[in-house]
């Protein structure tokens, strides 16, 4: 199941690093995940100081 990130997000990017596939990228005003790559490990969610990434 892929991750999203939501509006909680401070655009630290810490977990841009952390994904395996490349998923995470910066967005308008918060980072983005793309759905279609994450292979949905939550490495991003383990590395995020405010829990943005959440299941979809
Ligand atoms: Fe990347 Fe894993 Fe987060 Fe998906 S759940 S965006 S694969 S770190
Ligand atoms: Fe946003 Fe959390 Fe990623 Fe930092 S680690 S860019 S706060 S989702």
């Amino acid at each position: 199941m892929a991750y999203k990130i939501t509006a909680d997000c401070i655009s630290c990017g810490a977990c841009e690093a952390e994904c395996p596939v490349s998923a995470i990228s910066a967005g308008d005003g918060k980072y983005v995940i793309d759905a279609d790559t994450c292979i949905g490990c939550g490495a991003c969610a383990g590395v995020c100081p405010v829990g943005a990434p959440v299941e979809e």
